[in-house]
């Protein structure tokens, strides 16, 4: 298989705040891979490299196969991009831009167009300057979907979409892969979006890659287990375990988040004298979570499923 995006050792700096650190990142082609990081992390900084609107001050990314620093138009026919302002002309109307698009993109799909137009009720006669918000970001996606992308670039699509849009929204990308095997490459900040319709993920901080996973991956890697024992334990012998996130007990009964491989932990003498361990299934909601934590994050004491990554705890404190 090969990758739609590699990128080796980017960096950006805004004067002096490092955006971008030592980025190498893999996205393989017809997979579904979700960007995440709370705000600041660097995510739209990347994905304005990887479309050439900022350059990096070093390293080098590859999309489709040909570097970011070449000028070739032959790859921006086989892109289609949705920045998170979609840049539109104002005066032009939604027909005068779907004409447009049918001019510059060798591979513009009317009918496709038609279709998606009708999906999203965009009202053709409408100048784009009168479009509310999540109106243009519906434009910049059915031309972008119009053009029967090999790679689609999108920088927080749904966000400001109502939930009715969203879905179709979502929708509409989906079918795209699983019709013709597109490539999604996207940010969010919305955890649910990303259950629905991801089969990879990465997350930055602080300008840093996190992790990068595909989902089965991720469901290798984070366990959590319901343990009970005969005799009363604590915590502290608890936290022998190596890789525990997080252990929350209610008199003999304790459940554990563990990172690592699933027999080794259940082999871990503390585990071996226990009465009873079962696993529990977690959501990938709860996995992510649990891996955040892992490395350092915590949520909004308000989150709930659906919501927004908060900031490092030390950043908290
Ligand atoms: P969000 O989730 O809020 O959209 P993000 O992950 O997309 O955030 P970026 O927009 O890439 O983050 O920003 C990364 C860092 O770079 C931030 O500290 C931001 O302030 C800084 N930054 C981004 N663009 C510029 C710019 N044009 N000039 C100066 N600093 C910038």
């Amino acid at each position: 298989m090969g990758w739609a995006i590699e990128t080796c050792n980017l960096f950006k700096s805004y004067d002096r705040i490092k955006a971008i650190t030592d980025l190498t990142l893999t996205v393989p082609e017809g997979s579904v891979f979700g960007l995440i990081g709370p705000n600041g992390a660097g995510k739209s900084t990347l994905i304005r490299m990887l479309t050439g609107i900022v350059r990096p001050d070093q390293g080098d990314a590859f999309i489709l196969g040909r570097s970011i620093k070449e000028k070739t138009g032959s790859i921006r026919q086989r892109v289609g991009y949705v920045p998170d302002v979609p840049t539109l002309y104002p005066s032009f109307s939604v027909a005068d831009m779907f004409r447009l698009g049918c001019r510059l993109y060798e591979g513009w799909d009317e009918r496709r167009c038609y279709e998606l137009k009708r999906v999203f009720g965009l009202p053709t006669g409408q100048l784009v300057r009168n479009l509310s918000r999540g109106q243009k970001v519906q434009l910049a996606l059915v031309m972008a979907l119009s053009l029967r992308p090999r790679l689609l670039i999108l920088d927080e699509p749904t966000a400001g979409l109502d939930p009715v849009i969203r879905r179709g929204f979502l929708q509409s990308v989906i079918e795209e892969v699983a019709e013709r095997g597109t490539t999604v490459f996207y940010s969010t900040h919305n955890l649910n979006d990303l259950e629905q319709s991801a089969d990879h993920i990465a997350a930055l901080h602080q300008g840093n890659l996190l992790f990068s996973r595909s989902l089965d991956e991720l469901k290798e890697s984070i366990h959590r287990l319901q343990v009970m024992f005969a005799r009363p334990q604590t915590e502290e012998n608890l936290k022998t375990i190596p890789g525990l996130i997080d252990c929350q007990h209610k008199g003999r009964i304790f459940t554990l988040t563990v990172s690592g491989e699933l027999d080794a932990i259940k082999n871990q003498p503390v585990l071996r004298a226990a009465s009873l361990v079962e696993k529990v299934d977690l959501s990938l909601e709860e996995m992510f979570v649990a891996l955040m934590k892992a490395h350092g994050y915590s949520f909004a004491p308000d989150y709930r499923p659906g919501g927004v990554l908060s900031g490092r705890e030390e950043d908290a404190k």
